[in-house]
């Protein structure tokens, strides 16, 4: 036998329970979340649940549930053992949130844990030190049960160390709350931080209200109830309408039998039921609850539980489909009238405000602007002798367009902030070989523009330029965001636009105000409610209002980001044609940039092909 070999030996409980504990315990939120189970379970009516420092001084659960036997509370943290199953058949129809027996033995093996509980007039108390139980004791606990969890993972440093801050931790644990509070609505439930109360739902509350407690309230008020049933299966809950979207999938909260569960299937459900009402990279809110046959889902699938396997995958899916494609197409319609009656401005004039004419230079406040149908081919600039005479039209026409939050199509006209200083410039013949007036400081000579997305110059040293429109465009931007040129310099809007706001999105919004008032914006906060009043001049209205999502849902991380995103944002497209103009503008522009050789995210704004690589490529020269 080799000095290496290593028996194969059966593990001690409390090593069982720590490697249990690895699954179903990851941190405080997932103990809190088996206690409040347990509560439920035991059919409280009352919990009340308190966390210390994140819970990793101390996690309390406390309920007015129906109590465990005195002589039952040793098994209670033994691994395995539990009162929601005793067959095969009862794991295959299950009705509890419990039933693996896992979750009280995993805790205790990793944290201090205190349970009293009252059965029958008498209560007792046990406590379990890191796994080790110590004599049963009596209680004074008049009702129900109380668990206390102090020190989690602290015989586990390693664990210990892969906790966030106790402010993250409880916010994670107050997230799983509310899921749960959510689904329980005859149930009263608080929650607390230390001495202080964060969250305090009444027994017997409406969804709605316990939602406004959480959601912002524009969108709560927003949200239609549903619900449908048929055959064994049953779909309710509240949604939003169209207009109230999300770029994370962050609140389409989905129960199964009342369990908060992560499902794939549903959410594509949901997605594809809003489809063609969304873009594709939106989400819309939603708190959607399937009540179904416990024997034909299986619950028994993920360790926290927080997954679940459909038996009939596919009639969910399509069931959740129709049934919202329904509701949505009846909220439609009665939107569309309602906003018809009440609406005082044209919804397409608020989306370009007049305030972003009326505020710019006084010279181009009658500017023009150049409305292409779309995909017009429209002829190369050298292809037609006359410049195409821009016609006169209400800017504020223009905008129907942006309301729809989609990328800018091909052949929309160019930005606002590039047709304005073009028509401060003066307008070029377009004949191929004149060069630009004096503005430029390089002697170049503009031959056209290709795909709609290239511009082809030729400089005096012969070399050939080909310049990518959106990058350069992208770095003058950029560089201007960068000298904070549009600080308090914002666009007003005529109507200010509001926004309801998660809790989330408005620390994140304390924390980057003032770099968005050096952009342009500027906003105020009414309660949970952003009410924006003027954007950046460069942005149109659509486009400030997806940038300030972005910037909220911490998509761009820091403030360079955040520019880049801008630029990004407000830079002509690909797929503009420019005019001769705008080109002009765009360049006088992008010569007088550091860095003019590489957009803000570092791709090449230009090519320079000279006469030695033209030889070489046509094989004149090897
Ligand atoms: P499970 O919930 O999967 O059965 P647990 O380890 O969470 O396993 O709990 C073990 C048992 O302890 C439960 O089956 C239940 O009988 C009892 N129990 C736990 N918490 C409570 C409670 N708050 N009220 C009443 N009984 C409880
Ligand atoms: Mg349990």
């Amino acid at each position: 036998m080799s000095e290496t070999y290593r028996h194969i030996q059966l593990l001690g409980p409390e090593l069982r329970n720590q490697i249990a504990a690895g699954e179903v315990v990851e941190r405080p939120a997932s103990a809190m979340k088996e206690l409040l189970e347990n509560s439920l379970d035991a059919h409280a009516q009352q919990i009340d649940v308190r966390l210390d420092n994140g819970g990793r001084d101390l996690i309390r659960v406390q309920d007015d549930g129906q109590g465990i036997m005195g002589a039952e509370l040793e098994l209670a943290v033994t691994r395995h053992a539990t009162s929601k199953i005793t067959s095969f058949d009862e794991l295959c129809d299950i009705h509890t949130l419990g039933f693996r027996g896992e979750a009280l033995p995993s805790i205790a093996s990793v944290s201090r844990l205190r349970m009293a509980s009252a059965y029958g007039g008498e209560a007792h108390e046990l406590r379990v030190n890191y796994g080790v139980s110590e004599p049963l004791l009596p209680s004074s606990l008049p009702r129900g049960t109380l668990v206390e969890v102090r020190e989690l993972f602290g015989n586990i440093p390693a664990r210990l160390k892969f906790l966030k801050s106790p402010a993250t931790e409880l916010k994670r644990a107050q997230e799983v709350f509310e899921r749960i509070a959510l689904a329980h609505l005859d149930v009263g439930f608080a929650l607390s931080s230390g001495e202080r109360t964060l969250r305090h739902f009444l027994p017997g509350e409406s969804l709605r209200s316990r939602l406004a407690a959480l959601w912002p309230e524009q969108v709560v008020t927003a949200m239609r109830r549903f619900s449908w049933e048929s055959q064994g299966l049953s779909l309710h809950g509240l949604f939003s309408p169209p207009e109230f979207t999300q770029l994370r999938a962050n609140h389409l909260w989905f129960y199964v039998n009342g369990r908060p569960v992560q499902d794939k299937r549903l959410l594509a459900a949901v997605k594809e039921a809003y489809q063609g009402r969304l873009t594709s990279r939106d989400y819309p809110q939603i708190i959607l609850f399937v009540e179904i046959d416990p024997q034909a889902v299986d619950v028994n699938v993920h360790p926290a539980k927080s997954e679940v396997r459909f038996q009939d995958e596919k009639h969910l899916f399509a069931s959740c489909v129709r049934v919202l494609r329904q509701e949505l197409e009846a909220t439609t319609q009665v939107t569309l009238e309602a906003s018809q009656s009440q609406m005082p401005l044209d919804s397409s004039r608020m989306s370009r405000p007049m305030g972003f004419w009326g505020r710019m230079d006084q010279s181009i406040e009658h500017m023009p602007i150049v409305e292409r149908p779309q995909y017009q081919q429209d002829p190369l600039p050298w292809q037609d002798s006359a410049p195409p005479q821009p016609e006169l039209s209400d800017p504020l026409a223009t905008s129907a367009a942006t309301l729809s939050e989609e990328p800018a199509r091909p052949d929309t006209p160019a930005s606002p902030e590039l047709r304005a200083q073009a028509h401060t410039t003066q307008p070029l013949s377009l004949a191929p070989e004149q060069a630009f007036s004096g503005k430029l400081p390089h002697d170049v000579t503009y031959l056209g523009q290709i795909a709609r997305t290239y511009l082809i110059l030729r400089n005096s040293q012969d070399n050939m330029l080909i310049i990518d429109q959106h990058a350069a465009h992208e770095r003058v931007l950029y560089e201007r965001l960068l000298k904070k040129a549009y600080a308090a310099k914002g666009q007003l809007l005529i109507v200010p636009w509001q926004m309801g706001l998660h809790q989330a999105e408005l620390s994140r919004l304390e924390e980057i105000r003032s770099q968005l008032t050096e952009m342009g914006f500027a906003l105020e906060i009414d309660g949970q409610t952003l009410v924006m009043t003027a954007i950046p001049p460069i942005l149109a209205l659509a486009e400030a209002r997806a940038f300030l999502r972005d910037a909220l849902t911490g998509k761009s991380n820091d403030y360079s980001a955040m520019l880049k995103s801008m630029a990004c944002k407000a830079a002509i497209k690909a797929g503009q044609t420019m005019t001769v103009d705008e080109v002009s503008a765009l360049l006088e522009q992008w010569f007088a940039c550091p860095d003019r050789e590489f957009c803000p995210h570092g791709r090449p704004t230009v090519l320079t092909w000279d006469q030695a690589f033209l030889e070489k490529a046509f094989k004149r020269r090897t």
